[in-house]
């Protein structure tokens, strides 16, 4: 069985969420500036160049008009509806060439009735202007306008997306911005990440094709192409990337989904071409894409605002490009792609040639810490009494970047004081200030809540380890792994299994409930924690009762139609409202004998709880081992 997970607080949400919301607005931002900008460019342009462009007659007012008719010095007039314009004497005419000026009068709104006639008597030429078409006029007025900041702010979009003006100039929009690393600068070594010792070891075959391409396919080994590092930020992903590049002497081409993803349709897919096209010609090499679900987010997925067209071309593109470059046998690229949420990502990512390796790259346990501490202290002076294995012990769950940060911190404390040396005291120090940043974000947990997590995993790994039908325990853990999990105890099948019966069924379901039971038995409350297990435990009855046909009150009827039918609400039309509840009631009662028996297991065996507890406090993760351990020395 997979691994049992305790759920999140909601805390973690905004930071999965965070990366969209600034893409977004991002958008919104730019769309909202480019509004105001050209609202103001077409009041501009009316003012100061269509108006002056359009009258520069003279204008009078319609009395002087009027006065001037009868005075015969008005020669011709064309009446339009609002305005009459026309040719007057000039009456401070200078020569020859300002003796007759143009001119133009507000009309009366309702018609002079008395002007033909006057017209007329003064002997002046006059016709009639048609009525000006709207289309015509507005056009000039706001399509002209709009046309050409449409124009303007393409061209600047194009070069803002080449990263400013000046360099590389309009043409070089469907560049990449990918940076390359030679690999002689690249400058880090799997001596440098500390604490994903399993991580380095999935990388291995990696640099070994990287390396030697001929002899890997030779052997036999199935050609890699691309690596999905998951994990939350900090951990080290771009790191260990890197690194993966460092040991293999190839270049490293850097980049982040979120470069790819612009207002024009087409851009980003005219980068990915050409990061490929970069990454061939330096081959072997690897190409890294930090956040990748900026673009490969799935297709199917919720509603996405604007750029959707834009995106799909730009996944596709990648899919295109990873497909087809037949990994040349001698001048391999390898494409590494970071993300901390891969349930996001479109399956066509995933399938087999593209991302089909996942590796999972957690936040450090103690040891893992203690070993990130010993890298970043290399390079600054820690006092002779400074005790790193106290500073890996106050620091769980934090990240190495957490980690990079506080040597950071204490550094700069160490100094402001003008010591010569970091002392443990600037490290605690430089800690509370790192701790308050971070509890903002809420990714710490205090100290009881640590120990709630460990008693509810230590329950999971007791309940699966005493129950005969559950899969052995192969590791129990309260480092927070991937989304929302606060913990995780890990099961491993000791064979592959395709026919369960309702024994193995209801041990499983004890497992489940067994964090749950931990809680209560010892705190004699629960917490949020537990509401996935929950769930989850909730389904497995279901299935039980309405698809496997394993109770006896409702007996051997499939109800389900379709899978999850009843959980989705949707009754169907296949049982009778009587029927409903009873497989309700069933699956009440089979969850609640589940969990009085984890708990009445935990009870028993409240000894082994709280040595097992206890180990998982200091240490954080044990392996299976120690859960027999535990139940053996109580
Ligand atoms: P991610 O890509 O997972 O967000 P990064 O690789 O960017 O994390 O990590 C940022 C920095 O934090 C690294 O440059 C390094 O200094 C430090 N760091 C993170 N994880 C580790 C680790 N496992 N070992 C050593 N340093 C680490
Ligand atoms: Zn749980």
């Amino acid at each position: 069985m997979g691994p049992t997970k305790t759920p999140g607080r909601p805390g973690n949400e905004s930071n999965d969420n965070k990366g969209k919301q600034d893409l977004l607005s991002k958008q919104i931002q730019a769309a909202v500036s480019y509004l105001v900008v050209s609202l103001i460019g077409v009041w501009l342009f009316q003012q100061f160049i269509l108006q002056p462009l359009l009258i520069r007659e003279l204008a009078i007012p319609y009395s002087e008009f009027k006065s001037r008719l009868a005075a015969g010095e008005i020669v011709s007039v064309t009446l339009g509806q609002d305005r009459i314009v026309g040719r007057m004497k000039n009456p401070d005419a200078t020569g020859e060439t300002d003796a007759i000026i143009p001119f133009t009068t507000v009309a009366v709104p309702e018609g002079d009735p008395t002007l033909i006639e006057a017209l007329d008597a003064a002997g002046v030429e006059y016709s009639v202007s048609e009525p000006p078409s709207p289309v015509g006029s507005f056009l000039l007025a706001y399509g002209l306008p709009l046309a050409l900041m449409a124009g303007l702010w393409y061209a600047a979009s194009r070069q803002m997306a080449r990263g400013g003006f000046g360099a590389g100039g309009i043409m070089g929009i469907g560049k990449s911005k990918a940076t390359e690393v030679r690999p002689e600068s690249v400058g880090v070594t799997f001596q440098d990440v500390g604490g994903a010792d399993e991580a380095i070891g999935e990388l291995s075959e990696i640099i070994q094709f990287l390396k030697t391409p001929e002899q890997f396919a030779h052997l036999g080994g199935r050609i890699p192409k691309g690596v999905l590092l998951v994990g939350p930020p900090g951990t080290g992903k771009t790191l260990l990337a890197k690194a993966t590049a460092g040991e293999a002497g190839v270049p490293f081409f850097e980049t982040s989904g979120s470069e790819f993803v612009e207002m024009f349709v087409g851009v980003g897919a005219a980068r990915v071409r050409d990061l490929f096209e970069q990454a061939r010609q330096a081959a072997p090499a690897i190409i890294f894409i930090d956040e990748i679900d900026a673009i490969g987010q799935s297709r199917a997925g919720a509603v996405r605002m604007g750029g959707n067209d834009e995106r799909e071309q730009t996944l596709n593109q990648l899919l295109a490009e990873i497909d087809g470059f037949r990994t040349e046998k001698d001048r391999p690229v390898i494409i590494m792609a970071a993300t901390n949420r891969p349930e996001t990502l479109d399956p066509a990512l995933l399938r087999a040639g593209r991302f089909d390796r996942q590796i999972t790259v957690s936040a450090p346990d103690l040891a893992g810490r203690l070993q990130i501490l010993r890298i970043h202290s290399r390079a600054v002076k820690l006092t002779p009494d400074f005790d790193l294995e106290r500073a890996a012990r106050i620091t769980p769950g934090f990240s190495g970047a957490d980690l990079a940060n506080v040597v950071n911190e204490a550094a700069l404390l160490a100094a402001r004081r003008q010591a010569e040396a970091i002392s443990m005291q600037d490290f605690e120090a430089a800690l509370e200030r790192v701790v308050a940043g971070l509890e903002k974000k809420s990714r710490l947990m205090n100290e009881r809540e640590r120990t709630t997590v460990a008693y509810h995993e230590s329950g999971h790994a007791l309940v699966a380890e005493l129950l005969p039908h559950a899969d052995p325990v192969a590791k129990v853990s309260i480092v927070p792994r991937g989304r929302g999990a606060l913990g995780y105890t890990m099961q491993m099948p000791t064979e592959d299994r395709y026919l369960l019966t309702r024994e193995e069924l209801l041990d499983r379901i004890a497992v489940i409930l067994g964090g749950r039971a931990a809680e209560q038995v010892v705190r004699g409350t629960i917490s949020t924690g537990a509401s996935d297990d929950i769930q989850r435990a909730s389904e497995l009855a279901r299935r039980m009762v309405t698809e496997f046909g394993m109770s006896e009150k409702v007996g051997m009827v499939r109800y389900a139609t379709q899978q999850y039918q009843f959980l989705s609400g949707d009754t169907g039309a296949s049982a009778s409202p009587d029927t409903l509840a009873l497989i309700d009631e069933e699956v009440q009662q089979l969850i609640a004998g589940q969990y009085e028996r984890a708990q009445e297991l935990l009870r028993r065996h409240r000894g082994a709880l709280e040595i097992l507890t206890g180990k998982l406090l200091a240490t954080e993760t044990v392996d299976g081992s120690a859960v027999s351990e535990a139940l053996a020395a109580e």
